[in-house]
């Protein structure tokens, strides 16, 4: 009797102890997916490097971003206790049921609002996008901040070392997100036109800094030491507000011609608040995912920085392409300038065995790629060298160029990068000059006075002669005038680059038939 009885109790305790392991098992399965989702980030990021595998890069990006919601989702349901075990919500409670229904509701918001932009909004307008959602980011980072605050108490009895990481987790989220958010607003502000890209160059902004950020760490330093207390809400309040003013303080500093920079570098602070989110809510994959994020940006930071010849600090501390002064005003002479036609420029391309095309913004805002891909072909059949001559920062996005290009399905092997082909510009018969402006900017190289002098630029002007298509004499973003537009080798191609573009294809295809 006794026998069966124990023989009974051990089946029963295998039982259960397998059901407590496929229970783990099951409850390992989002950790596992996360650390898929984390390998997923890095071969999108690696894909994304090159032209040629963007698109398996992005399908990566997709496929972990997709992986990384349904394990969230499904570790909160195994905890049995999703939100609310964070919050310590009663799993039979109301608020327990209303956030069930608010986590879809908000995805499927989410996911709407995301359908929404990525159908609608312009390739050019991508900046001020990328700009607003790093905000999102940043204010994420702040709230999440609170409310880990908040419930400290819970998860804290006593003030340990434990506790104290957590505040300090706590507190450099909050800073770093708060500062993203306002440098983002404004940002997005200067890149969408509602604030002037002229930098706001305070007395005593460097000054001004420097105490701001030095009256943060002083409340750091109380918040931290006043552990579990309630009125460490305070100092962390104080620490936002300040962090919000010296985020837009910073980004309004800054000058439109270093605004790529600043993009970059509010990508790299948006990936350290989501790594410090990840460290309050003991999520390695967002850890994981904002530290990818994070140092992938301040890599970007350091080589449009290069690429523009500026120091990290002096972009970040600004004032560059401070003022806007018209050609003849500065020199004191009257500057003139000489134009061309569509017909004239197609006779100097059919003319020509060497031809350079540089893309710039205005290229991207008429959508001329297409017919400049068809240009393109039509020279090349007729015998002419033709490439393509790509400026790090072209256009308002960081490979802004080669994506149009790629789009119109230009062969990548003759788009070259700045460096490898500025040297051939003396042996050019033309260069087609297509709404770009900054980037073919020659007072960089020899006017010292120039706010972007030493900024590396294309030598346009070093060719037999250049066709500048714009539609105006008007500056490009950085606000300064353009000595190549009055060279003696320069013609100015008036007009919208898509209709301009188009016309110089007709006269090809005329003269051709
Ligand atoms: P620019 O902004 O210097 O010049 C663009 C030119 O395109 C303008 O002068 C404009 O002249 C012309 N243009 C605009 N629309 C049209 C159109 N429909 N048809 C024909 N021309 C047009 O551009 P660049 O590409 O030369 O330089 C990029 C600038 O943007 C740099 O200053 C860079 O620092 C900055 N920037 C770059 C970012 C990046 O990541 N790449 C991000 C943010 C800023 P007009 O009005 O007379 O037609």
């Amino acid at each position: 009797m006794g026998d069966q009885s124990n023989a009974g109790y051990v089946q029963e305790t295998e039982l259960e102890a397998r059901e407590i392991n496929a229970v783990i098992e099951i409850g390992r399965l989002p950790d596992m997916a996360f650390v898929i989702a984390a390998i997923c980030f890095i071969f999108s990021l690696s894909g994304l490097s090159q032209h040629e595998t963007a698109r398996r890069g992005n399908l990566f990006g997709i496929i972990g971003m997709s992986l990384a919601v349904v394990a969230a989702l499904l570790k909160m349901g195994l905890d049995d206790s999703p939100a609310a075990s964070a919050a310590h919500i009663d799993s039979g409670s109301i608020l327990y049921t209303v956030g069930w229904i608010l986590l879809p509701a908000s995805l499927i918001v989410g996911t709407g609002v995301g359908v929404f932009l990525a159908t609608r909004v312009e390739m050019t307008d991508m900046p001020q996008l990328v700009a607003i959602l790093h905000s999102f980011v940043g204010l994420a980072a702040v709230l999440v901040g609170f409310n880990s605050h908040l419930d400290l108490s819970h998860h804290f009895s006593e003030m340990s070392v434990e506790a104290t990481i957590h505040q300090v987790e706590v507190y450099l989220g909050v800073f770093i997100g708060a500062l993203t958010f306002t440098g983002s607003i404004i940002a997005w502000g200067k890149l969408q036109g509602v604030i002037g890209s002229k930098p706001l160059m305070l007395p005593g902004r460097h000054v001004m800094n420097v105490v701001a950020l030095l009256i943060c760490l002083g409340l750091g330093i109380v918040f931290v030491r006043g552990g579990l207390n309630d009125w460490t809400i305070y100092p962390l309040l104080a620490c936002t507000l300040i962090a919000f003013v010296i985020g837009a303080h910073l980004v309004m500093a800054i000058g439109g011609a270093d605004m790529p920079v600043v993009v970059s570098m509010l990508n790299s602070y948006s990936g350290w608040a989501a790594a410090a989110t990840g460290f309050m809510l003991n999520n390695d994959l967002l850890i994981v995912t904002g530290a990818l994020v994070g140092s992938s940006g301040a890599i970007l930071s350091y080589i449009m920085c290069r690429a523009m010849n500026r120091s990290f600090v002096s972009v970040i501390l600004g004032g560059f392409g401070v003022e806007s002064g018209t050609m003849a005003s500065a020199s004191g002479e009257d500057l003139t300038y000489q134009e061309t036609s569509t017909l004239e420029t197609a006779e100097s391309l059919l003319n020509a065995s060497e031809v350079i095309i540089v893309p710039g913004y205005g290229m991207a805002v008429a959508q001329a790629q297409h017919p400049v891909r068809e240009i393109t072909e039509i020279l090349i059949a007729n015998g002419t060298k033709v490439r393509f001559a790509i400026h790090p920062v072209a256009g308002r996005l960081p490979g802004h160029m080669n994506v149009l290009l790629a789009e119109s399905r230009v062969p990548y092997d003759i788009v070259l990068e700045m460096d490898e082909i500025n040297e051939d510009f003396p042996d050019t018969n033309v260069v087609l000059v297509i709404g770009a402006n900054d980037i073919v900017n020659p007072g960089a190289l020899d006017d010292p006075s120039s706010p972007i002098y030493q900024m590396p630029v294309l030598h346009a002007w070093e060719s037999s002669e250049v066709v500048i298509l714009k539609r105006s004499m008007a500056t490009g973003y950085s606000g300064i005038d353009n000595p190549l537009f009055y060279k003696d080798n320069s013609l100015m191609l008036f007009g919208d680059a898509k209709a301009s573009i188009d016309g110089i294809l007709n006269e090809l295809r005329n003269r051709l038939a």
